[in-house]
C-alpha cells in the first residue's frame, strides 16, 4: 500500500481497506528490510509511529480526519522534533534531544501524519552528496554504489525505496531538488519565507527554506499545504493567507509560456540528461506548452555568490555550537577558550570546518567589502536576471544536474567539483523563487534524471499543475528500483 498514491492511501484509510497501524507497519518493515543497505534513516521512532497511528485511526474512526491523517511520513533530521532525537548529520548534535517541535513538525502531527523516523543527511545541511554525514553515506536506491544527493539525501532514498511515501526536506541551495533528480522522485522548494523556519536548524538563515518530497507533484501539493503557511515564530515567516496548493493541479497547459534560459543550455550538461530534458521539453509542447528562449546572465556568479553568502551566516548560525548548553562537549580541557576550541574541533567534521573558516574570513574587518558585500550585489543582479526573464515566461525549464547520480567517494575529495554539482539550483535559492524538479526519464546506467521547474514568487501552486500535468501524460514518476 506504502507504494501508492496519498489520494489512493487516503481513500483506503477513509474505506477501511487498510489501518494506520497496518500502514506504520509496513513502513517500518519496508525500513527494516531496507535501510541497512541504505542508511536513509539516523532514528527510527518505532513506538512513536504507531502511537501516532493509533490516534490517526481513532480520528478516522471519529470522521475528524484531515488529508494526511494516517499518512507515514518521515522528516530530515534537521527538523526539531520533541522527545526524539536531532542530529543534523553531526557528531556536535549526535546525542541532542529537543525539548520542542519545530513549526513544520507540529503542524503535520496536528495533521495527524505518522512520522516513522528522521532522515540522514549532509552535516548542517552541508553538500550535495550525503557523504559528510557522521552517520555514514546514505545510498541510492537506484544503485548503491551511488550518491543520493544531498544534503536531503536521505529523505530522497526513503521515498524513492518506497520506505515512506513523502517526507520533509530543506533547500539551501538545490537540497531538495538535486536528490529528488538524483532518487527519481519529486521535490518542491517553496518561495522564500513560505515555510517556517522554526526548529529547522539554520544552516545558512536568508536561504533555507523547508519543502516537500514525494513520488509525484500531486503529493508533493498534499505534503506542502500541511506544512506551509505563516508563523509568527520566524520572522522572514511570511503573512498570507494558508494555500491549498493542489488547487491548480488540473488545468490544462495549453497556452503555458516556458522560458529556456540560454545559459543553462548552453554547456555543461551531459548527453544523457541533455537527452532526457529535451525529451520532457518536447512532451510539455506536446501538452500545449510554447518555449522562448530566455538569459540568465549572471546565474554562472551564482556559485561563487552562494559560497559566500552561505559560509556567512553558517559562521554565524554555528556559533550557538560552543558545547556549554546542548551538543558535544569534549571530555578534557584546561580552561573555558579549550573547551570551546575542542568541543567544536571534535563535534564538527571537515566541510562544516571549512565553511566556517571561509565564513568567518569573508566577513572579517579588510575582507568584508571585497567579498561579502560583492556577493550581496550579484544576488540582487540574479534576481534581477530572473525578475526580466518571468517578463517573457509563466515558469522556467531546465535541468537539476549536471549528470545523473554519481559514485559515492568520485567527488568527497575535491570540494569545488562537489560544489559545481549544484550549478542548476542555487541562483533559485539566491533569488528566493520557488523550484520543483521531477523525474523526466533515465539516462547512463538507468538512473534517473530530473527535470528542474523554477516559477515566479508564490509560483508553488502553478509549479505543481505543470508537474502534473506532465504526470498524468508520462510515467517516469511511476518507476521505481528493484525490491
Ligand atoms: N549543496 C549545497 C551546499 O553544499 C546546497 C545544500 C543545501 O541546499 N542545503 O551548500
Amino acid at each position: 500500500m506504502i507504494d501508492s498514491s496519498l489520494k489512493e492511501i487516503a481513500a483506503a484509510l477513509r474505506a477501511k481497506k487498510v489501518s494506520a497501524v497496518e500502514l506504520a507497519t509496513e513502513s517500518l518493515a519496508r525500513i527494516d528490510a531496507g535501510n541497512g543497505r541504505i542508511n536513509a534513516f539516523v532514528t527510527v521512532d518505532r513506538e512513536g509511529a504507531l502511537a501516532a497511528a493509533r490516534a490517526a485511526d481513532a480520528r478516522l474512526a471519529a470522521g475528524t480526519a484531515a488529508p494526511l491523517t494516517g499518512i507515514p511520513m518521515a522528516h530530515k533530521d534537521v527538523f526539531c522534533t520533541e522527545g526524539v532525537l536531532t542530529t543534523c548529520g553531526s557528531k556536535m548534535l549526535a546525542n541532542f534531544v529537543s525539548p520542542y517541535d519545530a513549526h513544520v513538525v507540529s503542524l503535520l502531527k496536528q495533521a495527524g501524519a505518522v512520522m516513522v523516523g528522521k532522515t540522514n543527511m549532509d552535516e548542517f545541511a552541508m553538500g550535495s552528496s550525503n557523504e559528510n554525514s557522521h552517520f555514514g553515506p546514505t545510498r541510492n536506491p537506484w544503485n548503491t554504489d551511488k550518491v543520493p544527493g544531498g544534503s536531503s539525501g536521505g529523505s530522497a532514498a526513503a521515498v524513492a525505496a518506497r520506505m515512506v511515501p513523502i517526507a520533509t526536506g530543506t533547500d539551501t541551495g538545490g537540497s531538495i531538488r538535486q536528490p529528488a533528480a538524483l532518487c527519481g522522485i519529486t521535490g518542491i522548494k517553496p518561495t522564500y519565507g513560505v515555510v517556517s523556519r522554526y526548529g529547522m536548524i539554520a544552516y545558512a538563515s536568508s536561504l533555507d527554506q523547508g519543502g516537500a518530497f514525494g513520488y509525484s507533484a500531486e503529493d508533493c501539493a498534499l505534503l506542502l499545504s500541511g506544512m506551509a503557511g505563516h508563523d509568527p515564530r520566524d520572522s522572514t515567516s511570511l503573512e498570507r493567507e494558508t494555500e491549498d496548493y493542489s488547487r491548480n493541479l488540473n488545468r490544462p497547459l495549453a497556452g503555458l509560456r516556458i522560458g529556456l534560459p540560454t545559459e543553462f543550455f548552453a554547456a555543461g550538461m551531459s548527453d544523457d540528461v541533455r537527452a532526457a530534458v529535451d525529451a520532457a521539453i518536447a512532451e510539455y509542447r506536446r501538452l500545449g506548452a510554447t518555449t522562448v528562449e530566455v538569459s540568465l546572465p549572471n546565474a554562472r556568479l551564482a556559485i561563487p555568490a552562494y559560497y559566500v553568502i552561505a559560509p556567512a551566516e553558517a559562521s554565524s548560525n554555528l556559533s550557538r555550537f560552543d558545547g556549554v548548553r546542548y551538543g558535544h562537549r569534549a571530555a578534557e580541557y584546561t580552561d573555558l577558550n579549550d573547551m570551546y576550541c575542542k568541543s567544536r574541533a571534535q563535534g564538527f567534521g571537515g566541510e562544516v570546518q571549512r565553511r566556517i573558516l571561509v565564513g568567518t574570513y569573508v566577513l572579517s574587518h579588510g575582507y568584508y567589502d571585497a567579498y561579502y558585500i560583492k556577493a550581496q550585489k550579484l544576488r540582487r543582479l540574479i534576481a534581477q536576471d530572473f525578475a526580466a526573464a518571468f517578463e517573457q515566461c509563466d515558469v522556467i525549464a531546465g535541468p537539476v544536474s549536471p549528470t545523473v547520480a554519481f559514485g559515492i567517494g568520485e567527488k568527497s575529495d575535491d570540494p569545488v567539483q562537489m560544489y559545481l554539482s549544484d550549478i542548476y539550483t542555487i541562483a533559485v535559492n539566491l533569488a528566493g523563487l520557488p523550484g520543483l524538479a521531477h523525474p523526466a526519464g533515465f539516462g547512463a546506467g538507468g538512473l534517473p534524471v530530473g527535470l528542474q521547474l523554477i516559477g515566479n514568487y508564490f509560483g508553488e501552486a502553478r509549479l505543481l499543475n505543470v508537474a502534473h500535468q506532465f504526470q498524468q501524460a508520462t510515467d517516469w514518476h511511476t518507476r521505481r528500483p528493484a525490491n
